[in-house]
């Protein structure tokens, strides 16, 4: 039996998910779809392959670790093509974003055991009988779900987090990107055989939901806040904790005393990079008044420059094209204007650069997230209101400011998880900064220490190490030795300064 093929829509035939390229239809590959079963069982799995992952302890783990980094940096260009194939995006983009995995993947390796491992803490003088110690212990199974956009570093950055700090991870990527979500997969496997430590599910939304209900330890999430909130429901009937990677709005201020030419190159590249299919996208500009029209002019004459279907990739998941079109024809017909593509800039599975101005801000293009290459640049009057409007979002992942003297004190004013000063994007490059949102944008932090302590909890061990001088946990303790302990207590902690 085949189904009619659209391409770029995955299809399920006789058990195999087959994924094709969303511009050719070309076949990208199949891979089998899990029934309910199939990711309970994989789960089952992985509770014994993390048993024996944890027993490797984190320098068996960092060797694996930066075995599969380097094989991966090995083989790089092959994961482009094959990204590039699966998505569209140019292969250029692929690579990068590979780079940015492999960094997030060194980065975990080599500092779980310093963030994660055993320590002892600093005596309390209350109980200065006991010394505390910290670890942090790993879940045991981590259910990873990842979206289509970044198919390479968004699941990587939590799947390196978890694995680090010593859980097995079970991996539902996308229905449209499953063919790169199985090569990670397999070229893990090249390095740990023993036991299957990193697994796939492969299928629809509903093998998602399934791995939220299989029983694994603590899920990560990242995809739509739509999606977010039917995965967090799912996980609460268990109370499986879940850290959320969704949306975002994302915002550039550009202040008087930038470089505009920098920040007309940063807007084009942060708003347009994977023709804006970015979750941390820049969507929204807001210039200073000083600065607005060159600013304008500056954009539109770089963004006019990339070539659709080259620089600008296809629209990966075709159902996005009809909220693209959507956007710009509500801003247009609330009065906005396109100083560079418009409507007819939408041509599926293509959007040509498109940069609108004078958007009201109850249009959607100000208010959804878009996910396609467009920008609204919008002239404040300052930087006060700049962070005003930037901040009027439901969302709140990233964002960008360009200037000089007040640029850091505006980027600490946003309301936001993740913020680069003259530069964009930079943020999901680093793999010691912890990188996650507020509001819709979600919650938890993958990447850098709060990234790793995310996939592991915190155990506190005291251990007695002589007679209780103070003792007030018992119930032999005297009304003198309480009168004592108030005494300290007093002395310790009752200063006013
Ligand atoms: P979706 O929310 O549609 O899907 C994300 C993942 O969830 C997919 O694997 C999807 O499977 C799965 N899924 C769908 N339904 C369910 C369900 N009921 N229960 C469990 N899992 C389910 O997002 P997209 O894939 O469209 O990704 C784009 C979105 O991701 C954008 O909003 C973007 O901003 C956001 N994103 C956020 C990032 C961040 O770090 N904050 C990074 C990158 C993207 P299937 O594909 O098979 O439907």
């Amino acid at each position: 039996m085949t189904a009619t093929r659209v391409p770029g829509v995955p299809v399920i035939e006789d058990g195999v998910l087959i994924s094709t390229n969303p511009a050719t239809g070309d076949e990208a590959g199949r891979v089998p779809a899990a029934s309910d079963l199939d990711v309970n069982a994989a789960v089952e799995k992985a509770r014994d392959a993390a048993l024996w992952w944890q027993r490797l302890g984190y320098d068996g783990r960092k060797e694996r670790l930066l075995r599969w980094r380097s094989l991966i940096v090995r083989r790089i260009e092959e994961l482009a093509q094959l990204t590039s194939l699966e998505t569209g995006k140019p292969d250029a983009d692929a690579t990068v974003e590979a780079v940015a995995a492999i960094e997030h993947l060194d980065w975990a390796a080599h500092h779980a055991k310093r963030v994660l491992g055993p320590r002892k803490t600093r005596t309390r003088l209350l109980v200065a009988e006991h010394s505390g110690h910290l670890e942090y212990q790993p879940y045991g199974v981590v259910g990873v779900i990842g979206p289509w956009n970044y198919p390479i570093v968004t699941p990587v950055g939590p799947i390196s987090g978890a694995l680090a700090a010593g859980n097995a991870v079970v991996f539902k990527p996308s229905e449209y990107t499953p063919i790169v979500g199985q090569w990670l997969v397999d070229t893990f496997a090249e390095v740990v055989p023993e036991k299957p430590v990193l697994q796939a599910v492969h299928g629809l939304g509903d093998v998602g939901a399934a791995l939220c209900r299989s029983g694994a330890d603590k899920m990560a999430f990242t995809g739509s806040t739509a999606t977010a909130k039917k995965v967090m429901a799912a996980c609460a009937e268990n109370l499986v904790p879940v850290v959320i990677e969704a949306g975002g709005k994302d915002a550039m201020i550009v202040d008087a005393d930038a470089d505009i030419a920098a920040a007309a190159e940063a807007a084009v590249w942060g708003g347009m990079t994977n023709a804006g299919q970015t979750c941390i996208g820049i969507e929204r500009v807001y210039a200073v008044a000083p600065v607005y029209d060159q600013l304008v002019k500056e954009i539109v004459a770089k963004a006019g420059k990339l070539r659709t279907g080259e620089e600008i990739g296809p629209i990966t998941m075709p159902r996005q094209i009809d909220i693209i079109r959507e956007h710009i024809d509500d801003a247009l017909a609330k009065g906005g204007k396109a100083v560079l593509g418009g409507s007819d800039a939408v041509r599926p599975p293509y959007v040509s650069p498109t940069v609108l101005v004078d958007v009201p801000a109850d249009s959607t293009e100000i208010r959804d997230e878009t996910f396609g290459p467009t920008l609204t640049i919008t002239k404040v009057a300052d930087a006060d209101e700049a962070v005003r409007l930037a901040n009027d979002t439901k969302y709140g992942l990233g964002g960008a400011v360009f200037g000089k003297k007040n640029a850091i004190r505006i980027a600490r004013r946003l309301r936001s998880g993740m913020v680069a000063v003259n530069s964009t994007l930079t943020f999901v490059g680093m793999g010691n900064l912890p990188f996650g949102g507020v509001g819709d944008s979600g919650f938890g932090r993958i990447h850098g220490e709060d990234g790793l302590r995310e996939f592991a909890r915190p155990k506190a061990i005291t251990v007695r190490r002589g007679r209780s001088l103070l003792p007030s946990t018992t119930f032999e303790r005297t009304p003198a030795q309480v009168a004592q302990i108030v005494k300290a207590v007093r002395l310790l902690y009752g200063r006013r300064s």
